[in-house]
């Protein structure tokens, strides 16, 4: 280095005329390359960085996309973390929205060249799944499915006092109701609700009995609520529709969450819409679920709010390839079981303490999350580190978010994907070299 580092800083011009610099500007676009090439200029002049070495320190420097969201391991043991975006996609949801994010036939019958149906292969999906649905609709998210509802279906809606939720961040169902200008009618006591007092609030303007699972408490002791059968019950022959919000968007009961309901069964139990979100423990894209008789959908349908909360065409792949694919990531972790996650802790451990790093393998505890299943600890397996990995594995190149607990951090290997083990050794090895 000269003795002035100052005289020695690259040009701007020199540095964005290099190929591998002009290459990434092709890629990710001029702004980022002259952000990290100004960077780096800065660390020449102020002597921490050889003039040589500037090239490839701004490309080092460049984030692997235009964006500036990063790929996170999930290590938190929580399949469906809403602060790490809920449901990884599967591989084939993935390809499906890589293939449809160009121009697509979304609406184009490529056989007539005619104007085709917006979405129909994935409403096909979604009914081939549930067959008690005779039509679907998909939107946005679960709360513009309840937006939408609240306001097609309009007037006075009549709600169990119990099932007056906040799912999570200061999001209300109620409130979300009323903002559609619809009247909430409340009925039952917080703890104990039946039949005949939804059929007692009935009225001209009742637009709608809507059940809400209370997705992430359970109320115990001196309780009744009325279920979704003995609800339908009750209403038959007052032709006022029966609309369950099930959250969690299960296709059918399943064997490890026996108390989750799924929407098969409530449309076959008498519910007149099922209303669930994708990214839930369906483990698709965002997006929110109407299934039910075809006379509600279409007048979900043909209100001027569906245009202003319909899903975009990536959307519409995911989903399809998500229902007619293999199993989703969501389910292929609530499916694991624990010897399996047991073992995989012992290799990483195992591996890990043979680099030198405090790594032991312990059980612990997965939870579903996303407001699912709240009292239902799914057994699982971890690798234990001393504490002070927690914060640099999550601030690492290729972060990963586990938990402390005890003083120690654990990375729970139930929410990482099978494959993903060798780049968690990798991170952990990297914060480990780093240290020393
Ligand atoms: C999660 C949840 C919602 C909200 O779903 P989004 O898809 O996040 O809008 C609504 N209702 C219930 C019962 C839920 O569990």
């Amino acid at each position: 280095m000269s003795a002035d580092p100052r005289r020695a800083v690259p040009r701007t011009d020199t540095l964005l005329a290099d190929p591998a610099l002009a290459a990434a500007a092709a890629r990710l676009g001029r702004d980022l390359v002259k952000d990290a090439v100004r960077t780096v200029q800065q660390r020449v002049r102020d002597g921490s960085l050889a003039p040589e070495d500037a090239v490839g320190a701004a490309l080092a420097a460049l984030p692997v996309t235009a964006g500036s969201l990063r790929p996170v391991l999930n290590a938190t043991g929580v399949l469906v973390h809403t602060n790490l975006g809920r449901a990884p996609l599967s591989e084939a949801a993935v390809e499906a929205v890589v293939a449809a994010s160009g121009t697509t036939d979304v609406e184009l019958d490529l056989r007539t060249g005619r104007r085709g149906p917006r979405g129909e292969a994935a409403i096909a999906a979604l009914l081939a799944a549930v067959p008690a649905a005779q039509a679907a609709v998909v939107v946005n998210n679960c709360a513009a499915a309840l937006a939408l509802v609240a306001t097609a279906l309009g007037g006075e809606l009549v709600i169990a006092r119990g099932e007056l939720v906040e799912i999570g961040d200061g999001f209300r169902i109620p409130e979300l109701l009323e903002a559609t200008g619809a009247r909430l009618r409340e009925v039952g006591t917080t703890n104990r609700v039946a039949p005949a007092d939804y059929t007692r609030a009935l009225g001209p303007g009742t637009g709608a009995v809507l059940k809400v699972h209370p997705s992430n408490f359970v109320v115990r002791g001196f309780t009744t609520a009325v279920p979704v059968a003995g609800l339908a019950a009750a209403l038959a022959g007052t032709g006022v529709p029966l609309v369950a919000d099930v959250g969690s968007g299960l296709l059918r009961p399943h064997p490890v969450l026996p108390d989750e309901p799924d929407l098969q069964t409530t449309l076959a139990d008498g519910a007149d819409l099922v209303l669930a979100s994708g990214d839930k423990l369906l483990g698709g894209p965002q997006a929110g679920l109407v299934l039910g008789r075809a006379d509600l959908v279409q007048r979900l349908r043909r209100h001027p709010l569906y245009r202003a909360l319909r899903v975009d065409k990536t959307t519409l792949a995911a989903l399809e390839a998500t229902l007619r694919g293999p199993l989703p990531p969501v389910q292929r972790m609530l499916a694991a079981d624990v010897d399996g996650l047991r073992a995989r802790a012992g290799a990483l451990a195992a591996r890990l303490a043979a680099a030198g790093v405090d790594a032991v393998a312990v059980d612990s505890a997965a939870r579903v999350g996303g407001g699912g299943a709240p009292e239902h600890p799914l057994p699982s397996a971890a690798v234990s580190l001393p504490e002070p990995f927690a914060g640099a594995l999550r601030t690492g190149p290729r972060p990963v978010v586990g938990y402390v607990a005890d003083g120690r951090t654990l990375l729970d290997l139930r929410s990482v994907p099978p494959p993903a083990d060798d780049d968690l050794a990798a991170a952990v090895l990297e914060v480990a070299r780093s240290w020393r």
